[in-house]
């Protein structure tokens, strides 16, 4: 959980209050399917009470994040690190002219953990690799590349078939 408590800065534009986070943030648990975060996610920054009641979080953070590579389908983990700026409101926002995304604040604290991965998943590559030169599976036998040629790469002929190949249609 990454919450900060805003009551002391609510009513108080100009103020604000710094926080540091160290904490483990379920992706799958707020709809994020595609990553998982391994170990604690780290968050420092400051929220700030602004003039018209709403609040403004600044903050970096840095994490390991568990992706499935796209071309052999092998879990990875890459650490991810990044700034991100938020906005935060007691009220919900009548989606006026639908610029900038507002938060919602329950009870008095505002919850970093959705912005952090919404920022997290955002950033991440369409097509994740393992690793730049990830050679993939091979697509008759599937066997993991990575891991040295498979049967059907090193093109082995079985004997019975070499007389054939020495065949020529002549009558073509
Ligand atoms: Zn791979
Ligand atoms: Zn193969």
């Amino acid at each position: 959980m990454m919450l900060v408590d805003i009551a002391k800065i609510k009513t108080r534009p100009g103020t604000w209050l710094d926080f540091s986070f160290t904490d483990k943030l379920d992706a799958a648990a707020c709809g994020y399917d595609d990553f998982r975060i391994v170990g604690d996610v780290v968050a420092e920054g400051r929220i700030t009470s602004l003039d018209d009641g709403s609040f403004t979080a600044d903050l970096r953070y840095t994490a390991n994040v568990e992706q499935c590579c796209s071309r052999c389908g092998k879990r990875f983990c890459q650490p991810a690190a990044g700034m991100l700026q938020a906005r935060f409101s007691t009220s919900p926002q009548e989606d006026a002219d639908g610029e900038e995304e507002c938060h919602l604040i329950l009870h008095e604290q505002a919850d970093l953990a959705p912005v952090i991965l919404q920022e997290i998943g955002f950033r991440l590559p369409m097509q994740p690799l393992c690793r730049q030169d990830c050679r993939g599976l091979c697509p008759t036998c599937g066997a993991d590349l990575n891991e040295g040629c498979c049967s059907c790469t090193t093109e082995q002929i079985d004997p019975r078939w070499e007389k054939l190949k020495n065949l020529s249609f002549e009558d073509d």
